[in-house]
């Protein structure tokens, strides 16, 4: 036992979040959240009263009056008898009676019934994983709390230390450019594949009537959410009329641009005026990288916490439903992960591949964990600086704006989506529709915020720009939480590449470092 401890202590720090990433994985499928189970709140002689439900045969919903059954769900219709009782409301609720039936297995003709009345809360059986949840929530709270104020003070220094807007323009040009290549890329290689494998002609009636029965009242809210691209504006609104409102917003484009505008004027005005200011944004950014460095030591626990709850509240069925779909998109982000982002480190910053996946474990862990590329941001700024050698005024200036601009697994996603949906819907995608999909998803993709599950209310933009039904949403909601676990690991290591190109470019890339712990 002690050497078992022992060792685990000494394991390097990405060796423990993968183990708690797999240990998570095992401990939330055993422990999984069951579909045959339910929790029944209710009123009896106003006292609140709770009652597990499980294994029924048939649940059914009548009217309190006139006893009329207003609706029926079988044994499999957990979901669907949440999303119904979701969609009720408080005076509906008291007139309704629920009748839980079961049916003895040695003998089918006698049944027992339960009735309820007066249920005010329908739920799932909470396991364990889901306790725990907390822990790994907390853990994502502390990153993110480090984004803004990292962001803001390292690129400061960082501007003040490019010197001038010119040297700023001629980054952020060659950034914007391998941007938007990279998305191009991500997009042609989502549409080329759901094209080829036609994942949605692999989706049989029954499982769509299905799946649109079971999510369809959860998108409503997604779809009220979605607001249609405006170019100018987001343009417009990159400049912030209030900077401390921009960093209470999160807003990380105002952010950036309001950083920028006080590190390069800090380079106009006289020496001993300046020195200090960028001095004590030194220290803090220093301060932010080393408090990283310690809310990393947490990062196995809460990798543990988040995953096994993920897994846990997971149905793995929904994955079987949409196999193809699932799989042409993961068949697509491990080609842009592996193929596309490993030749363009090679290619552009004469880094070998490997090096630079080995320098990015971190990052792809806690984005897969996290689900989000603003959780990932300080982490990321950490592992680019410290492993792959990338200086702070780079990594400063790069990764905030990529988490922002920067979504190749995002925009490939909403391809992929996008053409998924048209195919089950049978709506025919000529190339011009096609080119508008690539078009949509890059500018969705940019307008996409870097926290979880975004991604798929900025789909809907893309769904009507080619007049494909929005409520095609639905179908893929099932698996989005996974997918978008996967989507955010390329978009994060997408940013880490092309900040290693840019420092290559400038000739300030530390290519002798070789620590990656
Ligand atoms: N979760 C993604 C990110 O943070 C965004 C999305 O695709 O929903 O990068």
């Amino acid at each position: 036992m002690k050497f078992i401890l022992s060792w685990l202590w000494n394991i390097k720090l990405h060796n423990k979040i993968l183990l708690g990433l797999l240990l998570g994985a095992f401990f939330g499928a055993w422990l999984n959240v069951s579909k045959y189970e339910l929790i029944f709140q209710f009123k009896v002689d106003g006292k609140e009263q709770t009652v597990k439900i499980e294994k029924w045969d048939r649940i059914d919903v009548i009217d309190i009056q006139n006893r009329n059954v207003l609706a029926t769900f079988g044994k499999d219709d957990q979901l669907k008898l949440l999303n119904y009782f979701q969609s009720l409301s408080k005076p509906e609720k008291t007139k309704l009676v629920f009748i839980v039936t079961k049916i003895t297995a040695n003998d089918p003709a006698k049944e027992s019934t339960q009735e309820f009345q007066d249920i005010n809360k329908i739920e799932k059986v909470k396991t364990i994983p889901l306790y725990i949840k907390p822990i790994g929530t907390l853990f994502i709270r502390l990153l993110t709390f480090i984004a803004i104020p990292l962001v803001l003070a390292s690129l400061i220094v960082g501007a003040s230390s490019l010197g001038n807007i010119r040297t700023v323009g001629k980054i952020g040009a060659k950034m914007m450019l391998f941007y938007f290549c990279l998305i191009a890329i991500a997009i042609t290689i989502g549409l080329t594949l759901a094209n080829t494998i036609r994942p949605g002609d692999r989706l049989s009636t029954e499982a769509r009537e299905k799946l649109l029965v079971e999510f369809s009242p959860n998108i409503q809210a997604k779809i009220a959410e979605s607001v249609d691209l405006n170019v100018i504006n987001t343009i417009v609104n990159i400049v912030p009329t209030n900077p401390i409102a921009a960093m209470a917003n999160a807003e990380m484009l105002q952010i950036v641009f309001f950083a920028l505008m006080v590190g390069i004027t800090l380079t106009m005005i006289r020496k001993e005026k300046s020195e200090p200011v960028i001095r004590f944004f030194d220290g803090f950014s220093d301060m932010m990288i080393r408090m990283v460095e310690i809310i990393m030591k947490l990062a196995p626990i809460g990798v543990f916490a988040l995953i096994s709850a993920t897994v846990s509240e997971f149905g793995f069925d929904i994955l079987q439903t949409l196999f193809w779909y699932a799989l042409t998109l993961i068949i697509g982000l491990t080609i842009h992960q592996f193929i596309v982002l490993g030749l363009t480190v090679k290619i552009f910053a004469g880094m070998n591949p490997i090096k630079f996946f080995r320098g990015i474990r971190d990052v792809m862990l806690i984005s897969f964990t996290s689900s989000s590329s603003a959780a990932t941001l300080p982490v990321n700024m950490e592992c680019c600086e410290v492993n792959l050698g990338v200086p702070k005024k780079i990594t400063s200036f790069v990764l905030p704006l990529g988490a922002t601009i920067n979504m190749d697994g995002t925009s490939m996603y909403q391809a992929v989506a996008a053409v998924f949906i048209a195919q089950v819907y049978g709506v025919e995608l000529h190339l011009s529709e096609q080119l508008i999909i690539l078009l949509t998803a890059l500018l969705a993709s940019i307008g996409t915020a870097p926290v979880p599950g975004v991604g798929i209310i900025m789909l809907i933009i893309v769904l009507r720009s080619v007049n494909i039904p929005e409520e095609g949403i639905a179908l893929i909601l099932g698996v989005d939480r996974f997918l978008d676990m996967c989507r955010t690991v390329v978009n994060t290591s997408g940013d880490a590449a092309v900040a290693t190109c840019i420092a290559k470019s400038e000739g300030v890339l530390n290519n002798k470092i070789v620590h990656t712990a």
